[in-house]
């Protein structure tokens, strides 16, 4: 089913995952398509995307860094206020990341990022990226796989590669071919995650009374507000955990955005700045239900899932899109340590050795991905208290820890979980940051 008999992987989804995937296929030199269903690559709704530097380490490694630090903000400081706006604390954990890493966080808009992720690939590879590619059936056997679109063209490959986001269609695949096969296989269910909390998201011009590189949330009961400030923009996520939460997904309309921004328009980021006087200049906004959990089984046969296809965080710490990230690199060194093995880029390698190596990726991934999942709803639940508990530790107990102890917890946390990201195996290059925390998978230095 490959064309020209080479190995070739039919990525479905032009997201930034989908898109990361791309460049790394086309670096390690795999035959790839791209089918993204929308019209255009780019999609505006205003929301940010906080890229750490395990992630930009790895995108530094396809190319990718110069530009990206061109269009990004340094992410320095971080303060706590009432939902008055009477600030109750600052945090050192950027400022502990940056000493650990030897690098800041970085603050994208994410068409801007995903924008750029696509005008960085060569002109071969962008011509394999393909829109208005709905994919609605895939189909997999023994020789090889073939996914149909709407529009009735047919794409056949090696493998498929779902980075086709929270609602999967290569997911739904997985499942139904899995119970084809055998009606009592061990599958995910067909709606894996859980609703607890919803949000709105806008974006606005930056004001000069606000510091570019920082961020503002403020915390109060079941309801949270975070403002990240760039260098030209700002970004306003309004969280509230939902009384009767539902079990499917939800679309929101903008009138629905109207109403929730009216509701929580009093809320306030500093005794003078207010929800509502940052919507009112808004770009754009979008609302959505936020989705949390984790697949027990990230491929089947020739199909295999990456980023928020595999996985969902609350986005209050961060860490979805990174792990995406992360999702590409475990795979795509797999994929590339596999047709190595077994000739290069002509190799057909058959379902058992798929089936290993994809189970080696998915044990890599769920491990981390595990204590980012904890760690975002525990940070999402801390900021709209949950209990009493929650806002105990949030409102009194972490504004009085001296420094010293908030630098030492986020260096047994944070750091180390970043000090573990991974890096492609093949590229090989130099450390584009190096702290005090040394990287536990260095990047392979070149021969000389
Ligand atoms: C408000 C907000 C703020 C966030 N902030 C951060 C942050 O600071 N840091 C961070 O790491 N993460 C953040 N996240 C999470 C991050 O946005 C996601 O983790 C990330 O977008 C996942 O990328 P993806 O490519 O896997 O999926 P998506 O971005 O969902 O992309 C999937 C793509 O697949 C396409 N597609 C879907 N179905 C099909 C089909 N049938 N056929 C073809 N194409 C299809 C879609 O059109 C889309 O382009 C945030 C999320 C939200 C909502």
């Amino acid at each position: 089913m490959a064309s020209n008999n080479k190995f070739r992987v039919v990525v479905v989804g032009g997201g930034p995952t989908g898109l990361t995937t791309a460049h790394a296929l086309s670096k390690a030199g795999i035959d790839f398509v791209v089918l993204e269903r929308r019209e255009s690559i780019v999609e505006d709704l205003g929301a940010s995307l906080v890229i750490s530097p395990d992630s930009l380490r790895a995108l530094s490694q396809l190319g990718l860094l110069e530009r990206l630090s061109s269009i990004s903000t340094g992410f320095r400081t971080l303060k706590t206020a009432t939902l008055e706006g009477i600030q109750y604390g600052t945090s050192n954990a950027l400022a502990t990341l940056e000493e650990s890493a030897g690098a800041l966080l970085r603050i994208f808009h994410r068409a801007q990022l995903v924008e750029t992720l696509y005008d960085e690939l060569d002109d071969q590879a962008k011509a394999r990226v393909f829109t208005n590619k709905k994919v609605v059936d895939i189909r997999s056997d023994e020789k090889g796989a073939s996914v149909r679109c709407a529009d009735g063209t047919v794409y056949d490959g090696s493998i498929v590669i779902g980075a086709d986001g929270a609602h999967s269609c290569v997911r739904k695949s997985m499942r139904q071919l899995a119970l084809k096969k055998s009606p009592t296989a061990d599958v995910d269910p067909e709606q894996p995650w859980s609703y607890e909390y919803r949000m709105i998201f806008f974006t606005f011009p930056k004001i000069p009374e606000l510091e570019a590189g920082s961020s503002i949330e403020a915390h109060g009961s079941d309801v949270s507000v975070q403002l990240l400030i760039a260098d030209n923009r700002a970004w306003m996520f309004v969280y509230e955990r939902m009384e009767n939460p539902p079990t499917e997904r939800v679309f929101y309309t903008q009138e629905d955005i109207g109403a929730y921004a009216a509701k929580w328009g009093h809320l306030s980021l500093t005794p003078t700045f207010k929800v509502r006087d940052a919507f009112a200049q808004r770009y754009n906004a979008g609302m959505v239900n936020l989705e949390e959990g984790m697949l027990k089984h990230y491929h089947w046969g020739r199909l295999v899932l990456v980023g928020d296809s595999a996985h969902k965080v609350t986005p209050n710490a961060g860490r979805g899109l990174n792990n995406g990230i992360q999702d590409s690199v475990a795979l795509v060194n797999e994929i590339q340590r596999l047709l190595t093995s077994e000739g290069g880029a002509k190799a057909q390698p058959n379902l058992d050795a798929l089936d290993v190596a994809f189970e080696r990726y998915q044990k890599t991934r769920q491990q981390m991905f595990k204590t980012d999942l904890e760690f975002s709803g525990r940070t999402t639940r801390m900021s709209a208290w949950k209990t009493w508990f929650l806002w105990f530790v949030d409102r009194w107990f972490m504004p009085m820890l001296p420094a010293w102890a908030e630098t030492i917890m986020v260096g047994q946390m944070l750091a180390k979980r970043m000090g573990q990201g991974l890096v492609f195996e093949f590229l090989k290059g130099e450390e584009p940051f190096q702290g005090k925390v040394p990287w536990t998978h260095p990047i392979m230095k070149k021969e000389v």
